[in-house]
């Protein structure tokens, strides 16, 4: 708006000064050299005005001509900086795709249009490592390490590709060299604790991760999870080589790290025996079943007096040792266990019914249904047996991360690799549902009628009524017993005096039918 306003002022202006100029003509004269002209002010106003116009596009002209070829090249090169970081962007970007062939030919293109060697260097590496080119990678990564500013790059790529190429020696001296000019460097220290868990190396392992703690890349619960995890396999290996002051000292700290473990708890007991202090392993279950009882540590308790102390010392034990936390179901089980042994029918199926139904497992409808047997009261037995096939599996040594059941504690699972992962827990709520898909299938289609003698039966899905026996999994680990009456028809009518009560209110438990009552 200002300039249309200063645009018609000076036009204004311009056509006064040119009205004033033509009103007054006047009359001007150059005498040069024996030329004369006579002429008015206003034309010579107007020549003058042409020249001066004429010039600045002549030199105009005579600018572009001397500078035009520089600044075309410099455009050029503007042009190339431009196409090369694109092709930069899109190799990158190829690289994080996957797609190692988009990857090599964008990487090549970039390092012709740039000159940025290191970064091109990068790209083509990381291309070469996408295309299993171990070679150029290698030849790649190594050029950066004479950058200062890529060095490090340079480093952890060589390492990254050492490991996967199954050279740990080669991936920690890396790391190591780039803990040398930069300690506290991350990935340098998770490549050495990484490769030293891989060979078993547990001191240089918690070396490393002492650091990771250090220089605050790990907070202080992971690291007290993990140290004790080494902690309980350093125990293990100095007790396989007869140190045993030593390893009961690593014992004691995986304990301290981790009381609720109960496999650090394991470890000390078997330590001490391995030393053949029995005294001491006894008193160290007791000191830990409160905070880790676990049925191994009941099981060596109970042992520890040798084989062949009878099944009634046994079930004393046990009891006094169920004791100590008398409401854990550990302890319960422990004894239930026992006194089936030792023929304490009653004390087995007291036990074992006491057990809540939230903690409840196939373990302890199993010694439930053993006891009934003993006792010949088959239909408990019947209905405890398909309680046992419809309970959660028993607990294991379980890895969480590719849900292999390991015989005994593991610090790296050796089926897939992963770092503390092993822990005693019960196999997820799927596998148990696959589990018991067949025998709910089962009952549909060939589950007997409820006897009409009983009404309440028909109204409910009695779960007695399930001839399971051949189809659910907990039939294989049951004692071959043939007196035990076939489960289905001995099932069939089941008088309601004959269920116990505390067994009845499993019926809540998901998937768990309620019992007849
Ligand atoms: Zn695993």
């Amino acid at each position: 708006m200002i300039r249309v306003v200063l645009l018609v002022l000076v036009i204004i202006v311009l056509s006064l000064a040119g009205a004033w100029v033509a009103d007054h003509p006047g009359t001007l004269t150059l005498d040069w050299l024996g030329w004369r002209i006579d002429t008015t002010v206003a034309v010579a106003l107007a020549v003058t005005l042409l020249a001066l116009v004429a010039l600045a596009l002549v030199w105009r002209l005579v600018a572009s001509v001397v500078t035009g070829p520089r600044s075309y090249m410099r455009r050029r090169a503007e042009r190339r900086r431009q196409r090369g970081l694109k092709a930069m962007t899109q190799g990158l970007a190829a690289v994080a795709a996957g797609d190692a062939r988009d990857a090599r030919r964008m990487s090549a293109r970039a390092e012709r249009l740039l000159d940025a060697q290191p970064l091109a260097d990068m790209l083509a590496a990381q291309s070469a490592q996408l295309a299993e080119d171990p070679t150029e990678a290698t030849r790649r990564w190594t050029r950066m390490l004479e950058h200062e500013e890529t060095a490090e790059l340079g480093l952890r790529g060589l390492a990254a590709l050492a490991r996967r190429q199954g050279d740990g020696t080669a991936a920690v001296a890396r790391a190591r060299d780039a803990l040398a000019k930069r300690p506290g460097t991350r990935w340098a220290l998770e490549t050495v604790f990484e490769v030293k868990l891989d060979e078993g190396d547990w001191a240089e392992a918690e070396a490393a991760l002492t650091a990771l703690e250090r220089h605050k890349h790990l907070d202080r619960e992971q690291s007290r999870r993990r140290q004790a995890a080494l902690e309980i396999e350093r125990a293990r290996a100095e007790s396989a080589a007869g140190a045993h002051d030593d390893a009961m000292n690593r014992a004691r700290a995986a304990i301290r790290l981790a009381p609720e473990r109960p496999e650090a708890a394991i470890t000390q007991v078997e330590v001490a025996i391995a030393a053949g202090k029995l005294p001491n392993a006894r008193k160290m279950i007791e000191q830990n079943w409160a905070a880790a009882a676990h049925p191994q540590l009941g099981r060596l308790y109970v042992d520890l007096l040798g084989t062949e102390s009878n099944a009634t010392d046994r079930a004393k034990r046990a009891r006094d040792l169920a004791q100590i936390a008398p409401n854990l179901p550990e302890s319960r089980l422990l004894v239930a266990e026992t006194a089936l042994d030792a023929g304490i029918l009653g004390v087995a199926r007291d036990a074992a019914n006491k057990i809540a139904v939230a903690d409840r497992d196939t373990r302890a409808e199993r010694v439930a249904a053993r006891a009934a047997e003993a006792e010949g009261d088959w239909q408990s037995a019947a209905q405890a047996w398909q309680r046992a096939a419809d309970a959660r599996p028993a607990p294991g040594w379980l890895c969480s991360s590719c849900g292999t059941m390991h015989r005994r504690w593991e610090a790296v699972c050796d089926h897939c690799g992963s770092f503390d992962t092993v822990a005693w827990r019960h196999p997820a709520a799927a596998a148990v549902a696959t589990g018991r898909a067949p025998v709910s299938a089962a009952a549909g289609t060939t589950g007997h009628p409820a006897p009409s003698s009983n009404p309440a039966s028909s109204s409910r899905p009695a779960s007695s009524s399930r001839p399971a026996s051949s189809s659910r999994p907990a039939s294989s680990s049951r004692p071959a017993s043939s007196s035990r009456p076939d489960p289905s028809s001995g099932a069939e009518a089941p008088a309601p005096t004959d269920i116990r009560p505390p067994l009845d209110a499993a019926a809540p438990t998901p998937g768990r039918p309620p019992a007849a009552a």
